[in-house]
């Protein structure tokens, strides 16, 4: 195939200059096959990020490959204005998957779609305008959904008008650290003095991703949904990196806070790299969309379906929620052990299941973050084989969150890189 250089060559001039890459010396990726990617030369590496917490079952999983080649080969598109058996089918097992009264589902082809969609019906349902979501949040890309992404990273001119941005409840960097109450003052507040006390809803990740793998305070949850119901507000969920099963003790994240929210929004695991998302509500709050056009040409395609009833089949079948418990509570635990008894520089080690951050900073008494540190120790990682994500308002948080199928094995050589790459870093 071509090399790296071709391909550069021809992005540069073809593709935007918004696009952006991994490592200085960009990676060409040619095949993956489960937690391993390879790249042209035929070398091998652990993939530590899953094309941003997106493959779920694993690269090429024979079960969705085979899920999606079937179809393909009887019925690749129609759309929903007839009857195909494969959307209805997954949306049956993907309900399955819902708590409480949460079983209308919608399907999309992206996280994007899935949020813009999912506002939509808060201010359709309420009839009100105000959204209210955290800072260092991601949500999307698209008109909407740009808005509500808190990460400050954004240099468009974008409308914010409606949409409101408390402070995140970040237990380790936040204002108030890890008490839900002052962060749940925020929110009170915002409705009280920025609204005119009604809102549309509250939207958020119930980890942090892009952001930084930033768990909200214990407790959280349960209390501003309280007051977002008060002030008319439905509750959205946004679970299209934490969603099934990669935090290990759940299913979904926000049951970790011990919510049950009205819309739930996925993508990403959802489809194992195939483009796909969903939005799960309840009849009530869907039945005000029904006489309205809404309608999406792609959304719930047969192969897109097909492939998404298999990886809910194969994450069930190979107990992967049980494995990212088992596999992250090894990762975290020695994650550690290297923060407590070798280095400084690890201010904090989060997140549950598979779903990590290492938070480098430069001085930890102060938490100064370890911007320069970080990008050293990623793009070193490369070098020695394995592949994470980097996130984060400053850059300095290291990510891993693999596919799902991921060895303890791997696990260990993931750790001992990571302890090889700091051991000998220059910017500690
Ligand atoms: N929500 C979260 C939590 C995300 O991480 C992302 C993507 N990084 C999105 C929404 C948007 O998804 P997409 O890129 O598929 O539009």
């Amino acid at each position: 195939g071509p090399l790296a250089d071709e391909i550069l060559q021809k992005r540069q001039k073809y593709l935007g200059p918004s696009l952006f890459h991994y490592y200085k010396k960009p990676l060409n990726i040619v095949e993956g096959k489960m937690q391993y990617l390879y790249d042209e030369t035929g070398r091998r590496y652990l993939d530590a990020i899953a094309g941003i917490v997106t493959v779920s079952c694993g690269h090429c999983h024979p079960d969705v490959l085979n899920a999606i080649t079937e179809q393909s080969k009887l019925l690749q598109h129609a759309t929903t204005v007839y009857l195909h058996h494969a959307i209805a089918d997954f949306a049956e097992a993907l309900a399955s998957k819902m708590p409480g009264n949460l079983k209308v589902v919608y399907f999309v082809n992206s996280g994007s779609e899935a949020n813009e969609l999912a506002m939509l019906m808060a201010r359709v349902y309420t009839g009100n305008l105000g959204m209210i979501g955290l800072r260092n949040a991601y949500h999307g890309g698209t008109s909407g959904t740009i808005g509500l992404t808190g990460l400050g990273t954004w240099k468009y001119p974008i409308p914010q008008g409606n949409i409101h941005h408390v402070v995140n409840p970040d237990p380790y960097r936040g204002t108030f650290g890890s008490s839900p109450g002052g962060y749940a003052k925020d929110v009170q507040d915002h409705i009280n003095y920025g609204t005119s006390g009604k809102v549309a809803g509250f939207i958020a990740e119930t980890i942090q991703g892009a952001g930084g793998v930033v768990e909200l305070a214990p407790g959280y949850l349960e209390m501003v949904y309280d007051i977002v119901r008060r002030a008319g507000g439905v509750c959205i969920a946004d679970e299209v990196q934490t969603g099934f099963g990669r935090t290990g003790s759940h299913y979904w994240g926000f049951e970790t806070q011990d919510v049950i929210p009205d819309i739930v929004t996925m993508a990403k695991g959802i489809g194992n790299g195939l483009p796909l998302g969903a939005v799960v509500t309840t009849p009530e709050i869907a039945s005000v969309l029904a006489q309205k056009i809404q309608f999406n040409t792609f959304g719930g395609n047969p192969v897109c379906s097909a492939g998404g009833l298999a990886v809910l089949r194969v994450l069930d079948k190979e107990k992967r929620q049980a494995h990212c418990a088992d596999v992250g509570s090894h990762i975290l635990a020695r994650l550690r052990s290297l923060k407590e008894e070798r280095y400084e520089n690890i201010g904090d080690v989060r997140g549950r299941g598979l779903m990590i951050g290492m938070d480098l900073t430069k001085d930890f008494k102060n938490k100064t973050p370890g911007t320069e540190l970080a990008a050293e120790v990623f793009e070193r990682l490369r070098d020695v084989g394995v592949l994470v994500g980097k996130g984060g308002l400053h850059g300095n948080v290291i990510r891993i969150k693999p596919p799902m199928c991921i060895t303890k094995e791997d696990a260990d050589f993931l750790v001992d890189a990571i302890d090889h790459v700091l051991a000998t870093a220059k910017n500690r």
